[in-house]
């Protein structure tokens, strides 16, 4: 007998969820439409754990599917994606639901991002297109059969076994962002993959070919990765050759080590420490299409790794060595150099600020910009060396500077 997940859906999704599902369900009826839940929340529904997204199938077409739910007041559609023929709807109580038709997908060029050949092809023609086999179950949505799980690829199996394992032996080569998903997924759900696709990946990373890439997929998928803060990902990363897909050497850095640091100093972008530790290919970083935020971590960690060190012999130095760098590059700076004198700044130096402003100064008698900038400067070396601390201290100091 097919498995049947209702009991995991009335206890892991909200009453309100479950209602707008059940909603979905009679109308799909109704208008004759084959509707499934897919992906992701049917193997956290079946591991029961957090789920973050809904993602609907529509044998068919999704896009009038949710029209035919929006002429009824059921719902508003709130985008739309012809291309993918896919659409985002909110129901009642602000309940956001993914409609996707079923597609069947083509790799023209490895790497690259897919071309939808064919909508509204079978479900079991549109499951072959996905990563991994537990993420290519689906649960129909349909008064029939509510709750039943449809699986073609012996996802249920290697759910139970705790097993991640591709479709197809060219899955790496038509997206190689899947070895992130995949690596992305074992730590989070404390899986193990199966020898072949351990050995496909393998496979994949000695080519050493692959620079022709979508590297912008790579991008989200290991900003997805490293987000989840978990070590436990990095780890795996560098266990698994990861930093061959990205051309580098692999650092002597735990993950571990990271996150302390991360919970320690708060960059606003943790995922970038990480990601900063195993990425040093200019080419590739290019690629990577950042933000300008994001590129300015990976400037200052190139301009931190290549200057002279022999000036790091004051506290004023370190200062100005470290001044408006981002976080970010500082500590990526420390987990690949070990130089304490990061840590120095960033615990001890970075704190440290002159209080009196051009203005003050100017008010205690220097009006020539180019004095401003250089007793700011005298201000800030004595605050670094500890023999001035309060504003009133640099006031006195300023005075007999003066004189
Ligand atoms: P998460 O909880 O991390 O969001 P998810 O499985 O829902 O997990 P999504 O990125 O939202 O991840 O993808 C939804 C589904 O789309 C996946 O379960 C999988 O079936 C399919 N999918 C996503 N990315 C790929 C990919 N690169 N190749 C093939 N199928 C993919």
């Amino acid at each position: 007998m097919a498995l049947n997940l209702k009991d995991k859906i009335e206890k892991q999704l909200s009453k309100d969820v479950q209602k707008t599902l059940k909603d979905c369900s009679e109308n799909a009826d109704l208008f004759g439409f084959k509707i499934y839940l897919i992906g992701g929340i049917v193997r956290d529904l079946f591991l029961e754990k957090e789920i973050f997204d809904i993602d609907v199938t529509v044998e068919g077409n999704a896009i009038d599917f949710c029209h035919k739910l929006a002429d009824k007041k059921i719902c508003k559609i709130l985008q739309v994606q012809d291309k993918l023929n896919t659409a985002k709807v909110v129901f009642d109580k602000n309940i956001e639901i993914d409609f996707a038709s079923t597609r069947q997908e083509f790799y023209p060029r490895h790497g690259h991002l897919p071309v939808a050949v064919r909508f509204g092809c079978t479900l079991q023609e549109d499951v072959y297109r996905r990563d991994f086999t537990i993420n290519s179950l689906a649960i129909s949505l349909n008064k029939n059969n509510f709750g039943e799980v449809i699986d073609y690829v012996d996802g249920i199996k290697d759910l139970k076994n705790k097993t991640l394992k591709v479709l197809h032996d060219n899955s790496f080569v038509e997206d190689p962002s899947r070895i992130i998903r995949g690596l992305k997924f074992a730590a989070r759900f404390n899986l193990h993959r199966d020898e072949h696709t351990k050995l496909l990946q393998e496979k994949y990373q000695n080519i050493q070919l692959h620079k022709d890439i979508s590297w912008t997929r790579i991008k989200n998928e290991i900003k997805q990765a490293f987000s989840l803060d978990n070590p436990k990902v990095f780890d795996m990363f560098l266990t698994n050759g990861i930093e061959k897909i990205f051309y580098a050497n692999k650092p002597d850095i735990k993950g571990l080590e990271i996150k302390t640091l991360i919970e320690k100093y708060q960059p606003d972008f943790p995922w970038l420490v990480y990601l900063g530790c195993i990425l040093d290919d200019k080419e590739i970083i290019d690629a990577f299409c950042f933000t300008r935020t994001e590129k300015k971590v990976f400037a200052d960690k190139d301009t931190l790794l290549s200057a002279n060190l022999s000036m790091l012999n004051s506290n004023y130095h370190i200062y100005k060595f470290f001044q408006k760098k981002s976080i970010e590059s500082v500590l990526i700076y420390y987990l690949l150099t070990k130089r304490k004198e990061a840590l120095i700044y960033l615990e001890k130096l970075s704190k440290i600020r002159v209080e009196l402003n051009g203005e003050d100064l100017k008010n205690l008698g220097i009006t020539n910009g180019k004095k401003i900038g250089e007793m700011l400067d005298k201000i800030l070396k004595k605050k670094l060396t500890g023999t001035i601390v309060k504003k009133a201290d640099e006031i006195k100091f300023v005075k007999t500077q003066i004189k």
